[in-house]
């Protein structure tokens, strides 16, 4: 199956049909990057390399964006077709936290540290098709 088209392409790859996010990793200390940097923050060096951040992590902390969000939010949804989502940090394995779009809005559902899984989901339509995002849902193998 080909892979959605998504968002922002260099964020992800993909092993087999499981997406991965990927940020960058500090060749000096070895500070992980999610999205990747140029240069690292920590030790200032400039020598990075892509960093496979994984695709599972635990629920650090959420809310609920109840309104439309301000450009350059560019869904194509408008106040009266805007549906609530969960926001969310994400702690990887790497110990980095990752803000993400949780495909999950009640919050009776959310828990900080419940298991989580990266999945892809539609955030725009274009002449050409949907636009998928990331996101996290509910892993299924808690
Ligand atoms: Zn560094």
């Amino acid at each position: 199956m080909p892979h959605p088209v998504l968002a922002s392409p260099d964020l992800i790859r993909f092993e087999g049909d499981t997406p991965h996010l990927v940020g960058s990793r500090c060749d000096e200390c070895g500070e992980v990057y999610f999205p990747a940097t140029d240069s690292c923050t920590r030790c200032t060096a400039t020598r990075m390399s892509p960093h496979d951040v994984g695709h599972r992590g635990t629920l650090w902390s959420w809310t609920i964006q109840g309104f439309l969000p301000k450009a350059p939010y560019n869904s194509g949804e408008t106040p009266e077709t805007f549906r609530p989502y969960g926001v969310g940090y994400v702690e990887m394995a790497s110990g980095i936290k990752v803000e993400s779009r949780l495909t999950v809005a009640d919050e009776t559902q959310l828990q900080i540290g419940m298991p989580l899984e990266l999945t892809l989901i539609p955030y725009r339509t274009t002449g050409e098709g949907e636009v998928f995002t990331f996101a996290f849902r509910p892993s299924a193998s808690a």
